[in-house]
C-alpha cells in the first residue's frame, strides 16, 4: 500500500526515511541481536542511543552548556503543572499570554499553584493573532512569563521572541520545536511533547536553564522535580526508550539535511504555497492575521460547511488524510510539520483548486 499524505496535528507524520531505518533495525539494532524496545535503559547500547540523541539535539538547537536537556514523559500537559511547581521559587504569581486553546490549558493548570496574570490576550479577536509585545502588561513580581509559540489548534505562531528582561521566559514549543532555529539563551525553559514535530508520543523534551533547577516547592514529589531528572540524566526511572531512539533518528536526519536553517526554508516554502493560494480565493478562508500565521498548522474553512464531508472524502481518495479541523474551530486543518514533504502540500493545493472550481 502506498503511504498517504498525513496532515494530522499529532501524533503526526514521521519522516519515511526514519521509519524505514527503524524498520531495518527493528529485530537487531547494530548487531546486538535485540530491538531497541527490548534493551535495558541502563545498558551501554541504550545509553549510547540516549547520549547521541541529546548531543544531536544540543547541536541542532545550539543549546548553551548552561542548559539541561531532559527527556521526560507526561506530555506538555504535565509540564503545565511542573512549570509552576519548579519555577515559582517562592513567588505568588506568574504571567501568562493567552493565545488560544493550549495557552488556556496552561493557564488553568497554573491557577492551581499561583495567581495567574493574563498579561496579554487575543480573545478579543477569537484568538486569531499573536498579541504584540507592546500590548503585554508584564508584572514586576512574576516568577516567569509563559507563552505558546505555536497554537496548534488556532494556527497562530509567534515569529518573534518576547523580551522579558530578568524574568525567565517559558515557552510551549510543542508544535513548532525544530521547525526553525531558536535562540535558546533567550529562554528560561522550553518544552515540547514530541508527537507533533519531533518523534513518537511518549517523549517530552524540556530544555531548562541550570539556575532554574533545584528550586521547586518544598518537598516536591520526586517525579515532578526537574532536579531529580537532571541529576539522573533523565534515567531516574525508565525513560520512553523507543521514543527517544526514534527522535534521535529524526535529529540525525535533520543534521544530514542542513540543520534547522534548512528545515525553516522548507517549512516557509510549504506554508507559502498554501497561504498564497488561500489569498487568491474566497472559497476557502483562514482567519489568522497575516504576520501571525502558523507555518505548522493551517486551519481553513470552506465557504459552505455543508461541503466539508465531501471535501474530506475527495481528499482521502487522493491519498490525503486527517484534514478535518479541530472540533472547536470546524472546517479543515492542514498540519504541515517537518515530515510533510512539499509534494504533500502541492497535492493538497491542487485538490483545493479542483474542488473550488467544481463547487464554487
Ligand atoms: C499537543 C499540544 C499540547 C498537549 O500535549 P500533550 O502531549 O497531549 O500533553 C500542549 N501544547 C501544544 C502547543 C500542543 O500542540
Amino acid at each position: 500500500m502506498a503511504r498517504v499524505f498525513n496532515f494530522s496535528a499529532g501524533p503526526a507524520a514521521l519522516p519515511e526515511e526514519v521509519l524505514k531505518l527503524a524498520a531495518d533495525e527493528m529485530l537487531d539494532w547494530h548487531g546486538c541481536g535485540q530491538s531497541v524496545m527490548e534493551m535495558s535503559h541502563r545498558g551501554k547500547e541504550f545509553i549510547s542511543i540516549a547520549q547521541a540523541a541529546e548531543a544531536d539535539l544540543r547541536e541542532l538547537l545550539a543549546i548553551p552548556a548552561n542548559y539541561k536537556v531532559l527527556f521526560l514523559q507526561g506530555g506538555a500537559s504535565l509540564q503545565f503543572e511542573m512549570i509552576p511547581i519548579n519555577l515559582l521559587r517562592g513567588k505568588a504569581a506568574a504571567d501568562y499570554v493567552h493565545t488560544g486553546e493550549w495557552a488556556k490549558k496552561a493557564i488553568k493548570a497554573a491557577k492551581t499553584f499561583c495567581n495567574v496574570n493574563t498579561v496579554a490576550s487575543a480573545e478579543d479577536k477569537g484568538f486569531t493573532y499573536a498579541p504584540a509585545q507592546g500590548d503585554w502588561k508584564l508584572t514586576k513580581d512574576a516568577a516567569y512569563v509563559h507563552y505558546t509559540a505555536n497554537e496548534t489548534i488556532g494556527g497562530v505562531e509567534f515569529n518573534w521572541v518576547p523580551e522579558t528582561g530578568d524574568v525567565p521566559l517559558v515557552c510551549d514549543m510543542s508544535s513548532n520545536m525544530l521547525s526553525r532555529p531558536v535562540d535558546v539563551a533567550k529562554y528560561g525553559l522550553i518544552y515540547a511533547g514530541a508527537q507533533k514535530n519531533i518523534g513518537p508520543a511518549g517523549l517530552t523534551i524540556v530544555i531548562v536553564r541550570d539556575d532554574l533547577v533545584g528550586k521547586a516547592v518544598p518537598t516536591p514529589p520526586a517525579m515532578l522535580d526537574y532536579k531529580t531528572h537532571a541529576d539522573a540524566e533523565s534515567m531516574y526511572n525508565t525513560p520512553p526508550t523507543y521514543a527517544i531512539y526514534i527522535a534521535g533518528l529524526v535529529f540525525q536526519l535533520l543534521k544530514r539535511t542542513g540543520g534547522l536553517a534548512a528545515a525553516e526554508e522548507r517549512n516557509i516554502a510549504k506554508a507559502n504555497l498554501l497561504y498564497d493560494y488561500l489569498e487568491t480565493t474566497d472559497f476557502y478562508r483562514n482567519p489568522v492575521a497575516k504576520g501571525d500565521r502558523s507555518r505548522m498548522n493551517v486551519p481553513f474553512t470552506l465557504k459552505d460547511a455543508a461541503l466539508d464531508e465531501e471535501f474530506l472524502k475527495g481528499a482521502k481518495a487522493k491519498g490525503m488524510v486527517q484534514l478535518k479541523g479541530h472540533r472547536s474551530v470546524g472546517g479543515m486543518r492542514a498540519s504541515i510539520y517537518n515530515a510533510m514533504p512539499i509534494e504533500g502540500v502541492q497535492t493538497l493545493v491542487e485538490y483545493m483548486k479542483e474542488f473550488a472550481a467544481a463547487k464554487g
